[in-house]
């Protein structure tokens, strides 16, 4: 039984999607590997291509999608085996704070260069001293007349070299609680106090660009506010819950990838005069896998349909984050041994696989951090 239903459009928007991906990212997947960078005109391509940002409503130059448009994209971007260039974090992580909580003023100036990809975007929260706990934030904020100044360092932020507009949270130093003291703000590339660290060198997600950023009375102007003051934190949280359940569906459509080209190996690699796939011990093992994938999926469409419906969705949330990306990382290593010396070699996509999603259990919240929540939201 199909839990989503999408429409004739959706299904147009998944053609126009495999098309450019197939032309555009996917040939140049191992290059990005091996130059760990997405060279910024990528972002301008798919900008042109009109494949920025569905959420953003059609008076903002978007094309007014919904929450289906952004699981069609994640279903046709896992097909790239890269995950590098990091439209996710830009398309239905970052911009969606702008929608939400930018002044008109805010949204008609920045949201349709977000489309166009004229603007890519990061958001910062994590610093050298802070990561699951937010509440213990440095980095500081203070106004002075019509402008606010911003101090600290804020690190491990994708897309760090090749934003144009980070969303940074910053505390108030006036406010004297540590969670209602947060606010969130807009800062520009080529802000005379704003820099950039070197890009890291990651075991995994090698061209995505992690970076430190450093804000040294870094002044921009009030308006550059997102939301109320002191109404960082629970903005945050708000915004966590769609970067969480990105998380879990990627992990999901990962394993699903996973799976279909470890069934393609076993059935045409011949071991001892027939194919692997005939081996008991195999079969077993893709029979399991396959389930596995099955109640995923399950879980992760009946967690989306609800999430679109509106529904509270933070424990389903925080579970399939943490199981989703368990698994992928289960699948990534079982696929491995099934395939043996060649997939350990560079050139097999399964290397990349293997590094990359060890990252998703410690990015958007680590899984030990998502099982404290489901705990605490379920009362126990
Ligand atoms: C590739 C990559 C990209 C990233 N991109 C961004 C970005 O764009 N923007 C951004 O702001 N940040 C980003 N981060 C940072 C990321 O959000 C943090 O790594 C994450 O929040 C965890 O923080 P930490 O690594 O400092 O771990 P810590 O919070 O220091 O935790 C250390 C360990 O203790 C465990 N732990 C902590 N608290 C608890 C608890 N209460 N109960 C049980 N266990 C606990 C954690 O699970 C972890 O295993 C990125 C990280 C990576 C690796």
């Amino acid at each position: 039984m199909e839990i989503l239903k999408y429409t004739e459009e959706h299904e147009k928007y998944r053609e126009k999607l495999r098309v450019f991906f197939e032309k555009e990212v996917t040939p140049y997947a191992d290059k990005w590997e091996e130059d760990h960078a997405v060279p910024k005109e990528v972002w301008r391509k798919v900008g042109q291509a009109g494949l920025l940002c569905p959420l953003v409503p059609e008076e903002y130059g978007g094309i007014g999608g919904d929450f289906s448009h952004v699981v069609v994209y994640m279903e046709e971007f896992a097909k790239t085996k890269q995950s590098g260039l990091m439209l996710t974090l830009h398309n239905d992580i970052v911009v969606p704070y702008i929608l939400a909580y930018g002044t008109e003023e805010v949204k008609k100036k920045y949201l349709p260069k977000c489309v166009s990809g004229e603007c890519i975007t990061a958001v910062a929260m994590t610093e050298p001293a802070v990561g699951s706990d937010l509440s213990g934030m440095e980095t500081t904020a203070v106004e002075d007349g019509d402008e606010i100044i911003i101090n600290g360092n804020k690190t491990f932020i994708s897309n760090g070299h090749v934003s144009d507009l980070v969303i940074v949270a910053a505390r108030n130093s006036e406010i004297d609680d540590p969670y209602s003291g947060i606010s969130l703000y807009l800062v520009e590339d080529g802000t005379p106090g704003f820099e950039r660290g070197e890009k890291f060198d990651k075991l995994g997600m090698r061209s995505q660009d992690t970076a430190e950023l450093f804000f040294n009375n870094c002044r921009i102007p009030k308006e550059n506010m997102l939301g109320t003051k002191g109404g960082g934190f629970i903005m945050l949280m708000e915004k966590l819950q769609q970067e969480r359940l990105c998380a879990a569906i990627g992990g999901v459509v990962g394993s699903e990838a996973i799976i279909k080209e470890l069934i393609e190996f076993c059935q045409k690699t011949i071991v001892d005069g027939k194919p692997l796939s005939k081996s008991q011990a195999i079969r077993f093992e893709l029979v399991e896998m396959a389930t596995e994938v099955k109640l995923g999926r399950t879980f992760m469409e009946t967690l989306i349909y609800d999430h679109i419906d509106g529904q509270n969705v933070v424990v389903e949330t925080s579970m399939l984050k943490s199981w989703g990306t368990d698994l992928l990382n289960d699948h990534v290593n079982r696929a491995l041994e099934i395939m043996g010396d060649y997939a350990t070699l560079e050139e097999s996509v399964l290397v990349r696989g293997f590094r990359d999603s060890r990252i998703t259990t410690i990015f958007a919240g680590t899984n030990e951090i998502m099982k404290q929540v489901a705990a605490q939201f379920m009362g126990i």
